[in-house]
């Protein structure tokens, strides 16, 4: 019999289990895989995004219930997280758009999760497959093939769907519908958007600044051109807010309006072909490609009419990108949507429900931009629910 139980050894499940353990309950973290926080691991190409310096959930952080994060973001911050890592004396260093980054490797974090662990006595149990949970009068029975294990209050933390070969399971999803409660249809975020036009595949590997819209959102940044679509920052961060049949809007010239340039240089007569003058800004490779699909007059500027320069802007300031998909669970970095956030506290993580059951991290209808945003919602929710469990 423990106090507490954990499903999911990763982020958030390991910060309950601190907090938890620091109160005195007796903790025990149960996981499927072989190893703890593979995730935190991979995060950040192995140098893991832990944080960022500026962290508002209004803005970073996205949820059908938009305030439901404001809670816990404010009593365990990036500050506080910060705080953890000083006293560790974790290197790190602030990258573009106040991403932090640690400096030597992703595993220093898991170190000192693994060690925080240890210190408030939190016992973890790898290669555990869970077959049920059971609702009991004292709490909770997990069911493995080999024993039962019983809790007074059990915690949810096995985050999201994507990048199942290190461990990523339904398996939330599941509990959540067993207790009744409901579940915002997930879909894969922060994922590179497919493409059926061959000629822009074989552009692969180009990689320009833009300004991407979508349902009301912006993001400027790097886009990359690749073998089946469409990746790089930009992307990723608007697949957030795409959901199928949606038009991407791409302004490939952000910093420039394309119809006043042109109508200068008409007005001083230049002789340069419309082709010549868009490499300028862009890789030429791409140029070609955005004159032969728009049928775009190939001629010198000064020869352009009115007419004409309007469609071209329009080409090139608001390319409208249709997407055939994203490249699914296999590469997303995360899953919008999960476990609704309507009948769950957001001081506790308790489900209103349920008394005694809790969801922390990814598995919640909680999702933040690419930038160290999800695992600081990680910290956050697993850092809340360890002081009610
Ligand atoms: C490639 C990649 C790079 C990323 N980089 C960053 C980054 O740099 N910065 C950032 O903020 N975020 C990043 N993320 C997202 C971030 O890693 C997650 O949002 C975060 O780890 C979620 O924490 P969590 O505790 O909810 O879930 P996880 O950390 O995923 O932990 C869930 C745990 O539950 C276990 N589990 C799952 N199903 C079961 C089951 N059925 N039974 C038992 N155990 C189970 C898993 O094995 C896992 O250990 C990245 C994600 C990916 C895939």
């Amino acid at each position: 019999m423990y106090d507490v139980i954990i499903i999911g050894a990763g982020a958030s499940g390991l910060m309950c289990a601190i907090e938890a353990g620091k109160r005195g309950r007796r903790v025990l973290i149960l996981d499927h895989s072989d190893r703890l926080a593979r995730k935190v691991y991979i995060a950040g190409g192995g140098k893991c995004n832990f944080t960022n310096m500026e962290v508002d959930p209004k803005v970073h952080l996205i949820s059908s219930n938009p305030y439901f994060p404001i809670s816990a973001i404010s009593r365990f911050s990036q500050w506080d997280f910060l705080d953890m890592i000083d006293r560790y004396q974790i290197p790190y260093e602030e990258r573009e758009h106040g991403q932090l980054f640690t400096t030597t490797s992703s595993a220093d974090i898991i170190r000192m999760l693994r060690q925080e662990c240890e210190t408030y006595g939190v016992e973890i149990r790898l290669k555990r497959e869970i077959s049920k949970v059971i609702k009991t009068e004292s709490g909770f029975d997990i069911e493995t093939y080999s024993r039962t294990y019983s809790c007074e209050s059990l915690v949810i933390a096995t985050g999201g769907l994507s990048f199942s070969k290190i461990g990523a399971s339904r398996f939330g999803l599941f509990i959540a519908e067993q207790f009744g409660l409901s579940v915002v249809e997930p879909r894969p975020g922060l994922v590179p958007l497919k493409s059926d036009d061959e000629s822009l595949k074989a552009l692969s590997g180009l990689n320009f600044p833009v300004t991407v819209s979508c349902n009301d959102r912006s993001f400027s940044e790097n886009m990359l051109i690749t073998h089946s679509g469409l990746s790089g920052p930009v992307i990723l961060q608007i697949s957030n807010y795409w959901t199928s049949g949606d038009v991407v809007t791409i302004n490939l010239l952000p910093n420039l309006n394309r119809h006043n340039e042109l109508t200068d240089r008409k007005q001083a007569r230049q002789k340069s072909s419309l082709q010549k003058v868009l490499a300028e800004y862009l890789p030429k490779r791409f140029v070609v490609y955005m004159i032969e699909k728009n049928c775009l007059p190939n001629k010198q500027v000064n020869q352009l009419n009115e007419a004409e320069i309007k469609t071209i802007s329009d080409a090139f300031n608001k390319w409208q990108f249709k997407p055939s998909g994203t490249e699914g669970y296999r590469t997303a970095e995360v899953t919008v949507g999960g476990v609704s956030t309507d009948e769950i506290s957001s001081k506790t993580m308790e489900s209103k429900k349920v008394p005694g059951l809790f969801f922390a991290g990814e598995v919640l209808d909680v999702t933040g931009h690419l930038g160290g945003y999800n695992l600081q919602w990680a910290w956050s929710s697993g850092y809340c629910a360890g002081q009610y469990v």
